[in-house]
Order: C-alpha cells, then sequence, then structure tokens
C-alpha cells in the first residue's frame, strides 16, 4: 500500500545504526589527512543543508513529506564547523546539496565562507535550478566553482509531472542565468525511468551538446519508500550508453571522480558524458567521499545505514571543535567496503530518502 506519509524523521530506528559521536582522543591519519581502515583517502564532503525542497521529485520524496522541525537541523554556523572542520583534516572538495539548498535563508552566507576556508580547492552546489535565474550571479561572486542542475526531461508537462509541481521554463532560465554568469562548465544530472522518461535520453543529451555543458545519466537508488515501484522503473547504464550509441559516438574517458561515475567523451563538442550506476559498476573500491545530512548524521556511506550524530556533539561543544575532529577521524572507521544496493529494487535498502542525504 501506498504510504503517503513517511518522513525522514519517522523512518523505523531499528533500520538504522546511528551512534553517538564519541569525542575522544584519536588522531588522524600520519599525514593529518582522513584514511579509512580500507586505505581509502577522504577529500570530499557532501553537506545536505536542508532536507526542504520545492519540488517533490516522485523518484526522490513521498507526495506528502514532514520536514524535520528547525531545532533538529543544522544551523548554517554549524555547517560552517562542519565543513571548516573537515577541511583542516584535509577534505579539499566540498559540495553543498540538499533537499533544494538554494531555499534554505542565507545560503549565499554559507557559501562565501565555505569558499573562503584556507585549504579548501573546490566548492560545488546542486541544485534543482528553480531558484538559479534569481541566485547566479551571487553563487558565483560568493565563489562556487561549478553547479550540477537535475535535469530529467524537456518536456513541461512531464517535467511536472515527475517533479509533481515544478516548472521547466523556470529551471531552463536558470540555466541561462548560470552560464551568463560564467559558470561555463554546467553539469545536468538526469535520472533515467523506464517508462517515464528513457525515451527522452539521446534529446536530453543533444541539449547537453548544444549548450557546450555536461551530463550524468543516473540510475535510480532504493533510498526511501516512495509511491512508484523502482524495479519497473530501473533502468541501466549498459542500455542508456546503447540508446546513445545510435546518435553520438561515445569515447571512454579515464577521468574519474572518484565516484560512482564513469564518463565518455562527445568527440567534436565540450560534452562529457557520465554514467552514475550503483547497480552495474561498482565503485566502492575508490571511493573518496562522505555525506553530512540535514540533521548532522556523518554517512561515511550512501548505501549503508551506519552513521555518527555530531548535532548533539556540535551542541555540546559550542566553541571547541576539537570533539568534532576526533569524532570525524573516528567515523573513517566505520566506513563500509561497499554498498548495499541489490538489485531488488522494491525494497527500500536505505531508509532515508535522497533529500535527507542529500545526492
Ligand atoms: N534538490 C537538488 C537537486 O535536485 O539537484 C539537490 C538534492 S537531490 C537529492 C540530488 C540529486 O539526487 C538529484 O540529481 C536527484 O535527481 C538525485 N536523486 C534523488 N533521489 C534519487 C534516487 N532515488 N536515485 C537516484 N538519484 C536520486
Ligand atoms: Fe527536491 Fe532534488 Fe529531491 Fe527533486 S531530487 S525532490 S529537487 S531534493
Amino acid at each position: 500500500m501506498r504510504n503517503d506519509s513517511l518522513t525522514p524523521a519517522s523512518v523505523p530506528d531499528s533500520a538504522i545504526a546511528i551512534l553517538p559521536a564519541t569525542s575522544s582522543a584519536i588522531s588522524p591519519h600520519a599525514d593529518g589527512t582522513l584514511v579509512d581502515k580500507y586505505g581509502r583517502h577522504v577529500t570530499y564532503i557532501r553537506l545536505s543543508i536542508t532536507d526542504r525542497c520545492d519540488f517533490r521529485c516522485n523518484y526522490c520524496m513521498a507526495e506528502e513529506m514532514t520536514f524535520l522541525p528547525r531545532a533538529q537541523v543544522l544551523t548554517l554556523e554549524e555547517c560552517l564547523r562542519i565543513a571548516a572542520s573537515f577541511v583542516d583534516l584535509g577534505v579539499t572538495k566540498v559540495r553543498v546539496t540538499g533537499g533544494e539548498p538554494l531555499v534554505r535563508q542565507n545560503v549565499v552566507w554559507l557559501l562565501e565562507k565555505i569558499a573562503a576556508l584556507p585549504g579548501l580547492k573546490e566548492l560545488v552546489i546542486t541544485t534543482n535550478g528553480s531558484q538559479l535565474d534569481r541566485f547566479a550571479p551571487a553563487l558565483r561572486a560568493a565563489g562556487v566553482k561549478r553547479i550540477n542542475v537535475s535535469l530529467d526531461t524537456l518536456r513541461p508537462d512531464r517535467f511536472r509531472a515527475i517533479t509533481r509541481v515544478g516548472d521547466l521554463g523556470r529551471v531552463l532560465r536558470g540555466l541561462d542565468a548560470a552560464q551568463a554568469a560564467g559558470f561555463s562548465r554546467l553539469k545536468l544530472n538526469t535520472v533515467m525511468m523506464r517508462g517515464s522518461n528513457d525515451d527522452e535520453l539521446i534529446e536530453l543529451a543533444q541539449f547537453a551538446v548544444d549548450r557546450g555543458i555536461d551530463i550524468a545519466f543516473i540510475e535510480e537508488m532504493p533510498l526511501g519508500e516512495i509511491g512508484h515501484g523502482r524495479q519497473s522503473s530501473y533502468f541501466s547504464s549498459e542500455e542508456a550508453i546503447a540508446r546513445l550509441e545510435q546518435r553520438f559516438v561515445l569515447l571512454p574517458s579515464t577521468e574519474s571522480t572518484g565516484g560512482p561515475a564513469r564518463y565518455w567523451r562527445i568527440p567534436g563538442t565540450a560534452t562529457r558524458v557520465g554514467f552514475i550506476s550503483p547497480h552495474s559498476h561498482n565503485f566502492c573500491e575508490s571511493c573518496n567521499r562522505v555525506r553530512i545530512t540535514a540533521r548532522g548524521e556523518l554517512y561515511p556511506c550512501l548505501g549503508n545505514n551506519d552513521a555518527l550524530a555530531l548535532l548533539p556533539l556540535l551542541r555540546a561543544h559550542p566553541i571547541d571543535d576539537r570533539p568534532l575532529r576526533a569524532a570525524i577521524v573516528h567515523s573513517m572507521g566505520i566506513k563500509a567496503k561497499g554498498h548495499e544496493f541489490s538489485s531488488q529494487m522494491e525494497v527500500p535498502q536505505v531508509v532515508r530518502f535522497m533529500s535527507m542525504t542529500g545526492g
């Protein structure tokens, strides 16, 4: 039966192992960086600054969502403390995400502060694009280096159906504004869904080529209980590659972001085409990232339920970041070797929504 009122807060506790973050004195790796027990260096964090969103994408959220009470969400100052502590420990790339990061009040303040952290090389964001037409110049001025924009279809009716409330025209104006503001390396993120947008993959890639931007096609992940059966909508990267090769020449590229994406180039164009394949391509060996949810849980692995609760620690030590840094180092000990997704898409194998964890 459909459950439209599942909330991140109502996820059964038995499914999650959220451990209290300890502040015991543990040292980082000898070179001062974060290294997990499998020898993987963590240099990249994805920071979700809100669980709220102005869209309700049907693969991401249930139709009726109850969002977290404000007191359970990281303040912007707490977001900054977390980012600063990770950067102190050798992280060089921060992605700000959500929910929809651009609906968070004073987000530009936070972005400016993170961008200015000594040692940070790259501040990037992921957005649904609904607010980009008004935010693009401010993001550029704040020091954001690249923007990923989610776009699953170029058809207004379909866009409305997938996002349940979104306006495609506004997102397209947002892309224009971002390019006009100087974001030349925009990337589109497209979740592939059989029977929903799989007939548009070539058009979407052509759209990216015409704009001289990148596009990544994402296999749907079993995160959170949603309205539709994921098994029937699952569309694999391999099938997408075969489909795109009907129109384009795809040259494999060796570029890697240490994540699940594999990249191809379309010769004669500026466009790279990525495939994010958590099911069909195991990327865990080279994983370089961890995630922090809007309520301050540190998830070392997207596809695993183990997490550390940082919020109590942050609030118990409002002006001393040493316990926070010790907890971050400690989290390296619980980073799973690999994710737990299987091809059994019907059961949400990870009970939290992507909007909670941050994509
Ligand atoms: N609201 C912003 C956006 O849509 O870009 C940022 C947050 S959103 C959770 C980040 C990315 O996760 C988006 O590209 C979205 O398409 C993707 N996403 C959400 N739920 C997903 C799922 N179940 N499987 C795969 N990707 C998902
Ligand atoms: Fe919102 Fe992004 Fe999730 Fe869509 S994918 S509902 S825009 S958080």
